[in-house]
């Protein structure tokens, strides 16, 4: 916890070697702190809350692998339930009984969801979303706002937030303007915006897809009424609403934002964790449109590993973790001690800031605020969101490394956690 034992060489050379042999050493940009400065650290093993790095330093985890790890890292039963399943075979490329138990579970869990279809990723749920949006409505318009993040599917690929908000891309070269020329972005808590839209589109757009609370721009909650808003307007012009849960499903709430908030979209699409950190994401509603799905209908989607034995159990284990009493309440408290115990200490110190929580999602921007939007988010301090990265980072805490990503708890934290890491807190806000 001291930043005198300080020291990274190892993750530095490791880093170093990375660089040749991987575009910018990583395998998904955000991991490679671009937007925080100096090396990321090169991990060794997770437990709990907690990561080792190759140096032997050790952190308080608040990014469990960007989502999955809500029951604390490598939970001890589900990796026996892993040990289990790797003994039967990886990959059957054909029926297997865990599907039918886990789409059961999402299915009960989840509103929307009457039927659900497995896939690998939350790029390939919300890519497959998309073509059933359209291929369901015969439209082809769909409406996203700036700052969500969809996956890195070319359509999806305009004003997204996460690893495109970090590296300030307002889009990807490679992306023909005619795979985004369909794509009407509008403004997060916007209703207004998106009515004119549809008053500009009448009979032209699909849906709408959005993250019920964001967490690719930093944490931003929906406005009371927006969400109720979209329900009304979408139903109004026979298009489809669809939520991205991929984040937020099982997550701040079993049943998702769409659980928390009382607002059932169409189509849902989920991910990281179902998966419980192995590759899976879904994409899931009404029986009606999910019927279109091939083989059942004609719109084409597959995948040669999706619903494979190890991804279901893995995702069974962690749903049956977050099954049992408290869990919710457990992760809301932690939370809450967590969220208010950093903007206390952000406004002792003198550092404009705000943020919020819901469940086991967070996040704190270093404005005053209040930030209803991507807009409103870039108005943060960005030089002091690094100088606060790094400093938690040399007390032993591991903090999402961008402004604009959500943090997370898990049933893994303790109260004792929390503390060490308002402490570490207390310390790096007063020298900012
Ligand atoms: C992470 C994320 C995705 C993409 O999921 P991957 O598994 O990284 O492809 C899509 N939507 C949202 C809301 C996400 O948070």
């Amino acid at each position: 916890m001291t930043t005198t034992s300080f020291t990274t060489t190892k993750s530095e050379e490791i880093f170093s070697a990375a660089l040749k042999l991987m575009p910018g050493g990583v395998s998904s940009p955000v991991r490679a702190f671009k937007s925080v400065g100096g090396q990321p650290i090169v991990f060794d093993r997770v437990k709990d809350a907690y990561i080792w790095d190759v140096d032997g330093n050790h952190y308080i985890d608040y990014v469990g692998t960007w989502g999955p790890a809500i029951c604390g890292h490598a939970h001890p039963e589900v990796i026996a339930a892993l040990h289990e399943a790797l003994e039967k075979g990886t990959s059957f490329g054909a029926p297997s009984v865990l599907e039918n138990v886990l789409a059961s579970m999402v299915i009960d869990a989840v509103p929307s969801i009457e039927m659900v279809r497995f896939v690998n990723s939350g790029t390939e749920a919300c890519m497959a979303v998309i073509r059933l949006m359209r291929a369901f409505t015969g439209r082809d318009k769909i409406i996203k706002f700036s700052g969500c993040y969809h996956g890195h599917a070319d359509m999806l690929l305009v004003q997204a937030g996460s690893g495109v908000a970090t590296l300030g891309l307002p889009d990807s070269p490679g992306v023909p303007q005619s795979a985004t020329a369909n794509t009407l972005t509008a403004t997060y808590n916007d209703l207004e915006g998106v009515k004119a839209i549809f008053e500009a589109n009448p009979n032209d757009i699909a849906g709408v897809i959005l993250e019920p609370v964001v967490g690719n721009a930093g944490f931003i909650p929906p406005d009371a009424g927006f969400l109720e808003g979209l329900r009304l307007i979408t139903k109004e012009y026979n298009s489809l609403l669809v939520f991205d849960e991929v984040m937020t499903g099982f997550r701040i709430a079993y049943g998702g934002a769409q659980e928390k908030f009382g607002v059932t979209p169409d189509l849902t699409t989920l991910g990281k964790v179902i998966g419980g950190g192995l590759p899976v994401g879904a994409y899931g509603g009404r029986k009606d449109i999910m019927s279109l799905v091939a083989p059942a209908g004609p719109m084409y989607q597959a995948g040669t590993l999706s619903g494979n034995p190890l991804a279901m159990t893995a995702g069974i284990k962690t749903l049956e973790l977050l099954q049992k009493p408290g869990t919710y309440e457990y992760l809301a408290k932690i939370t809450k001690k967590l969220s208010e115990g950093l903007l206390a200490i952000a406004k002792e110190t003198g550092n404009p800031a705000c943020g919020g929580y819901i469940s086991a999602m967070f996040g704190m921007f270093f404005t005053g605020g209040p930030v209803h939007n991507y807009e409103d988010a870039k108005k943060s301090d960005l030089t002091k969101f690094s100088r606060f990265h790094r400093g938690m980072l040399e007390r032993g805490i591991y903090l999402a490394p961008s402004q604009f990503e959500a943090g997370f708890t898990s049933l893994a934290h303790t109260d004792e956690d929390i503390d060490r890491t308002l402490a570490a807190a207390k310390e790096v806000m007063s020298s900012l």
